[in-house]
């Protein structure tokens, strides 16, 4: 463990918290737009693009229609250039956005942090938490299937278009504005099962961070153990978001891993844990946060700056769809 390295679980935290803190302001913003747009309030707000970010189907729906067309569909294109991003990390720096940015993993770590201060976390058992983490990749395979595989260009272009499509923020906020009994029942069971078993929802749940591990098991970056240099005390694999064995492994490609570091934080023994990019080099492992901090933040300047951030949905077509959204339906329905 160097100076530095000891570092990383505070830089981390600081780094997940700003985005955690800016998705709440984003949030916040939206609903003063949403207010705006919609009359009940007279005060003109601006809409934030980065609340797309919190669209991954429609962003996925865009990303087939980017491989098959060559064109970035303007609708939500925020939402597809985080989701871009997110991938993009995942094939050269492992589950970079899932460790570093998404302001979900930082809810479910926080959590996960209480249960451990608590004493109240266990890892389940193999026998259950192999199919549990199967629930995923069914997830995944589920949503591929809807529309990598069964959504041919036509379906596409058309479901981008859709008033639904259009609205689905402004679902996606009342979603956790005014949720339903079912849904505080299902959220309130997420988040008691969170401060038990860590990272729940992520590790069992999330088909975007299964795309993620699945993309991340060909990066070139790892974390490596020197087996003769290691004591086994376990520090490691105890602090580990994503409850690898790490003791087990000399080379961790696992598709859990988030590239969080903590591992190498809190390692007693210089050099046993160490960051390597192919094949198999040694770097500074805090170049890992700034690569991936380097594409994210790329990617949106980029997008910025070329006019792939705000969506172009003329705005008084937005207030029309805004005022009947509670009658816009998924148009499969
Ligand atoms: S698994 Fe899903 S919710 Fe968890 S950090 Fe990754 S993208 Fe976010
Ligand atoms: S193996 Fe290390 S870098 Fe990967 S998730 Fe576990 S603690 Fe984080
Ligand atoms: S923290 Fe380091 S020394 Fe301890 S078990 Fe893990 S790799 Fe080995």
């Amino acid at each position: 463990m160097k100076i530095a390295d000891k570092n990383l679980i505070g830089i981390r935290r600081i780094v997940q918290g700003g985005f955690f803190i800016f998705c709440l302001y984003s949030g916040w913003q939206f609903y003063n737009f949403y207010q705006w747009a919609t009359g009940k309030s007279m005060l003109p707000a601006a809409r934030p693009p980065a609340v797309e970010g919190f669209l991954p189907i429609s962003a996925l729906v865009a990303l087939k229609k980017l491989l098959l067309t060559g064109q970035y569909d303007l609708v939500h294109p925020a939402g597809l250039t985080i989701f871009i991003a997110a991938l993009l990390i995942a094939l050269t720096l492992r589950k970079g956005f899932c460790g570093w940015i998404c302001p979900v993993g930082f809810c479910s770590n926080m959590a996960a942090l209480v249960g451990q201060r608590l004493k109240i976390i266990r890892q389940a058992p193999k026998w259950l938490d192999v199919p549990l983490l199967s629930l995923k990749y069914l997830l995944l395979a589920f949503f591929s299937y809807l529309i990598l595989w069964n959504m041919d260009l036509a379906a596409i272009e058309v479901f981008l278009r859709t008033p639904y499509n259009m609205v689905v923020d402004a679902k996606m906020l009342f979603f956790f504005l005014s949720p339903g009994r079912i849904t505080i029942m299902v959220m309130v069971f997420l988040l008691i099962l969170s401060f038990f078993n860590k990272n729940f929802w992520c590790r069992y749940l999330c088909p975007y961070g299964a795309l993620q591990g699945i993309l991340a098991l060909i990066s070139p970056t790892r974390v490596e153990r020197t087996a003769e240099k290691c004591i086994n005390c376990r520090k490691c694999e105890n602090i580990c978001p994503g409850a690898i064995e790490i003791t087990a492994k000399k080379s961790i490609w696992a598709p859990e891993c988030v590239g969080c570091l903590e591992c190498l934080a809190v390692c007693p023994v210089t050099d046993c844990l160490s960051l390597t990019i192919a094949p198999r080099r040694r770097v500074p492992a805090f170049l890992l946060p700034v690569l991936i901090l380097t594409i994210f933040l790329g990617l949106w300047l980029t997008a910025l700056g070329t006019g792939h951030w705000r969506s172009t949905i003329p705005l008084q077509t937005l207030k029309h769809y805004y005022s009947i959204e509670a009658s816009i339906s998924h148009p499969g329905r």
